[in-house]
């Protein structure tokens, strides 16, 4: 293989629910408190010969080392060699990475330089599986096998831990699998993250013929009203069950505040806060990967607004809302996702989308309380955040210069029929409008049909005046 095609390949993570047996559970707790045992000690070895021989050891130094170091300590013999190994890769990479903050606080940069620390058992909550597939006489052999059970479940069996059930929520490439990580999070559910190679340039170059072949656009303008608005005139709330979710949140934490620190009850209420934070982490990721999912499934060019998202947090009171909403973790998604799926995801100057008329370009402006874009000059009436998801997938469209797939002209053609989508482009090569001033026969686009009802509720026709 050559070396360019090596460059091209790149790891994907994804993570899936475990359910371990209560042997495993205590097996797998086992292993945690032996390798944070390893963690600790590999550390304080690299401490002591620094101060007494002033040299760095070497990762390599220890891992040679590990099976003298397995004869003094037993309990390191329970835990599978590659998974000690890892360990020790850790402790190597958090003094590799010590050593470059160093260096570049020497030349001046604004970092944090931290010695690296020992970690308490309760911080140590992962273990990795370093390699998936072995050559052996010239073939690849699985070390842990993927094996399915059903199209929910299925079993992954990892050397020294047995059958692993897992809830297989996506197709993975099992050929194409690196490494297995097994981690605990604090409510005490188990997780497993499966790395995956994929090779870019093979996914990029079936993109672009794609591309080339069609193309369906679409403008997203994210918003705190909904969560988005898209070009195809689809309205995405922010999911109800993710605020009630809050709202549950917020009372459990108030309990625990009223507990006294260190009672049991006080261990048993930060549990349950634990909880419900990894619930909302999830409901959310689940939810945003399920949207960034439709996305990519339905078009093949994706313009989002090049939002500077820390700087619109800093002094806004809709801070929290807007980091909830999570607009740069649906970006990243949807990116990541098109890249896979040989989509383009563009970001477009965000300076006056909402201000623009997406019919004739003229700036309207607008106070946070107009929610609709009235334009004086030639008379459209739209939602003011429906009419800014057509400006940002415009400006997609000609940063990609793509114009000349949509007729040449950007949202210019006016067109009163009721075409295959309401707004965008056309079969025949135009950027369509939804008809004016009549209620919209076709609405909503497919999504409405999801079988998700209460994550897309398409609104009424946005032509009417609120
Ligand atoms: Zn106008």
């Amino acid at each position: 293989m050559s070396r360019a095609k090596e460059e091209s390949k790149f790891l994907l993570t994804y993570k899936f629910r475990a359910y371990p047996s209560a042997l495993q559970e205590y097996k797998l707790e086992n292993w945690l408190f032996a390798l944070c045992w390893l963690y600790n000690h590999a550390l304080e070895e690299r401490k002591r010969v620094w101060k007494e021989e002033r040299r760095t050891v070497k990762y390599s130094e220890q891992q040679n080392n590990l099976p003298k170091l397995k004869k003094k300590e037993p309990i390191l013999k329970l835990v599978h060699s590659q998974v000690l190994q890892d360990t020790l890769r850790r402790v190597d990479k958090a003094f590799q990475k010590f050593f470059q903050d160093l260096e570049r606080k020497k030349k001046g940069e604004k970092v944090k330089v931290g010695y690296p620390k020992k970690k308490p058992i309760a911080k140590y909550k992962s273990l990795t599986f370093s390699q998936v597939w072995m050559k052996q006489k010239g073939k690849l052999v699985p070390i842990i096998k993927l094996e399915k059970k059903n199209n929910r479940f299925a079993y992954l069996h990892l050397p020294k831990i047995g059958k692993l059930k897992i809830r297989l929520h996506r197709e993975i490439d099992w050929t194409r699998a690196k490494t297995v990580t097994v981690k605990r999070e604090p409510s005490g559910n188990w997780y497993v993250c499966i790395s995956v190679e994929v090779d870019l340039d093979q996914i990029l170059k079936e993109a672009e013929e794609r591309v080339e072949r069609k193309i369906k656009t679409v403008g997203i303008d994210l918003g705190v009203k909904h969560l988005a608005v898209t070009s195809k005139k689809d309205y995405i709330k922010h999911p109800k069950f993710i605020q009630k979710l809050e709202k549950r949140l917020k009372r459990e934490q108030k309990k625990l505040s009223r507990k006294e620190k260190g009672s049991r009850n006080f261990e048993k209420q930060k549990k349950k806060v634990a909880k419900i934070h990894e619930k909302i982490k999830n409901a959310r990721r689940d939810f945003l990967h399920k949207l960034s999912r439709k996305l990519v499934g339905r078009y093949h060019l994706i313009s989002f607004e090049d939002l500077d998202i820390p700087g619109l947090v800093e002094n806004n009171p809709l801070a929290k809302l807007i980091l909830d909403a999570g607009w740069g973790t649906l970006i990243t998604f949807t990116t990541y996702k098109a890249v896979m799926a040989g989509v383009k995801v563009v970001k477009v100057d965000a300076a006056y989308t909402t201000q623009e008329c997406s019919y004739c370009g003229l700036k309207v402006p607008k106070t946070l309380a107009d929610r609709m874009h009235k334009c004086p000059r030639c008379g459209i009436e739209l939602d003011r955040d429906y009419n800014a998801s057509i400006v940002i997938d415009k400006r997609g469209i000609e940063k990609e210069g793509l114009t000349h797939l949509t007729g040449g002209r950007v949202g210019a053609t006016r067109t009163y029929a009721c075409g295959e989508g309401t707004g965008g482009v056309s079969s025949k090569g135009e950027i369509s409008y939804p008809s004016l001033k009549q209620e919209s026969p076709c609405g909503s686009s497919g999504w409405s049909n999801s079988r998700q009802r209460v994550v897309f509720l398409p609104e009424a026709p946005s032509v009417r005046a609120e």
